[in-house]
């Protein structure tokens, strides 16, 4: 079920009869669709690949073997993706759980894909959501005893059991039992009777860059799921493999895996993995086009002052679309399948792009910020190499308004 509202995103020129004859819209829906626009009016777009998706989940199973269960992480709007058409098309492909940061979310999926799917709430929860996440079934991250303790009040409030999964600090410092003392308290845990511990967790800080550190922390988690075994305290599902883990470590897909970065098809390391594929592009287009003489500057401050005669094209995106002010003077966008440098700083609304080169640039042309354009291609990670940040904050950073409308590709038949 709940696959048909994907239909509102797959045919903009139908939105207006295909809205007509829907239920309204769900609560949690984003509203940037409430703002939809004609395909031929948007000044810049996301365009999400849902068929590089589902390549992606089956590179992942293949890495993971027919044992290994995949939670998908699509905390922040499945990675600026767009949550509704990225959690049924995973739902469709089979994943076996779902993990988000923000009980919002976790509603939407609730919303689209009823009651089937396990879904994890990472970070602690705040006490006025655990009323509404025992009620809906969506899976707390424990990591105090008072935390617990509220779930366990909840759940027997309402005559339900609510299950858990708890998360043992290894070295990230964030959430979390210290593993020193996450034994004892997991057996406190243990004693309350509506709280069922299902899983139990740990997330590696730097599974992509030090991988010898990564194995200290699998071997401090494997310490406590031993000495919880030697207690009689077995948990079904133990999980620690963010993308980077899920590539580089195969040891610690223990019996469920947690990759998110890798399901959008971008690698967190530098090393190139080519069974996988980006699922987003980020385009937009030449509005102008003019000639600055040597020694005239382009955008504010007047950072890019010309050499010589060049040909500048304005192209129709800016700060306030998610291309980073940070990349001024820095990033190459492409346009008629060429790199193209950025010049001056990065407007609002606005970049100027040195198109001295390509002479046949006109108004119209489309740009490409992320994405492919003929032979050449421009990837997450190239910007966030360029903005100084990592791809993950590139790909959320997009903003999600009706200026930046998402288009999808591969949407399921209803
Ligand atoms: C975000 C997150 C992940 C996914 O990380 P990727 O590097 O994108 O694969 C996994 N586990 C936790 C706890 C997270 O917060």
């Amino acid at each position: 079920m709940g696959f048909h509202h994907a239909a509102w995103f797959f045919r903009h020129e139908d939105r207006l009869e295909v809205e007509a004859q829907s239920p309204p819209l769900p609560e949690f829906w984003y509203t940037a669709t409430d703002y939809m626009v004609p395909q031929s009016y948007y000044r810049c777009w996301v365009e999400v690949d849902l068929d590089a998706l589902r390549h992606n989940v089956a590179a992942i199973r293949r890495r993971i073997g027919p044992t290994v269960k995949l939670m998908a992480v699509v905390k922040a709007d499945a990675y600026g993706h767009g949550l509704a058409q990225v959690g049924s098309t995973l739902m469709q492909c089979g994943v076996d759980a779902f993990a988000v940061a923000n009980l919002s979310e976790a509603l939407l999926l609730r919303q689209i894909g009823g009651t089937g799917w396990p879904i994890l709430l990472f970070g602690s929860a705040l006490p006025f959501e655990v009323a509404k996440m025992v009620e809906q079934n969506i899976t707390p991250t424990i990591s105090t005893v008072d935390e617990a303790q509220l779930f366990e009040e909840e759940a027997r409030r309402r005559g339900k059991a609510v299950n858990v999964h708890i998360e043992i600090d290894t070295g990230m410092g964030r959430v979390g039992f210290w593993h020193e003392e996450a034994v004892k308290t997991i057996l406190q845990i243990t004693a309350l009777r509506h709280v069922r511990i299902t899983g139990l967790y740990t997330h590696f800080p730097s599974a992509d860059e030090n991988l010898d550190e990564t194995r200290r922390e699998l071997g401090l988690f494997q310490k406590v799921v031993q000495k919880l075994a030697s207690k009689g305290v077995t948990i079904p599902l133990l999980h620690t493999a963010n993308s980077a883990a899920v590539l580089r470590l195969p040891k610690s897909h223990l019996t469920m895996v947690r990759p998110g970065l890798l399901l959008y098809g971008i690698c967190p390391t530098k090393a190139p993995f080519g069974e996988f594929r980006p699922v987003l592009s980020f385009k937009a287009r030449v509005a102008y086009v003019k000639g600055v003489a040597a020694g005239r500057t382009v955008s504010y401050g007047q950072t890019f002052k010309a050499k010589k005669t060049m040909r500048i094209a304005t192209v129709t995106a800016g700060y306030a679309d998610g291309f980073s002010r940070h990349l001024s003077n820095k990033a190459e966008v492409l346009i008629g399948g060429r790199r193209c440098p950025v010049v001056g700083r990065v407007t609002m609304d606005q970049i100027m792009v040195d198109v001295t080169r390509e002479t046949h640039v006109q108004c119209g042309d489309e740009v490409v910020f992320i994405g492919q354009q003929g032979d050449a291609r421009i990837t997450a990670s190239d910007v966030a190499r360029w903005e100084d940040t990592i791809p993950w904050e590139v790909l959320c950073g997009i903003t999600k308004t009706a200026r930046v409308p998402r288009i999808y590709r591969g949407v399921a038949a209803a």
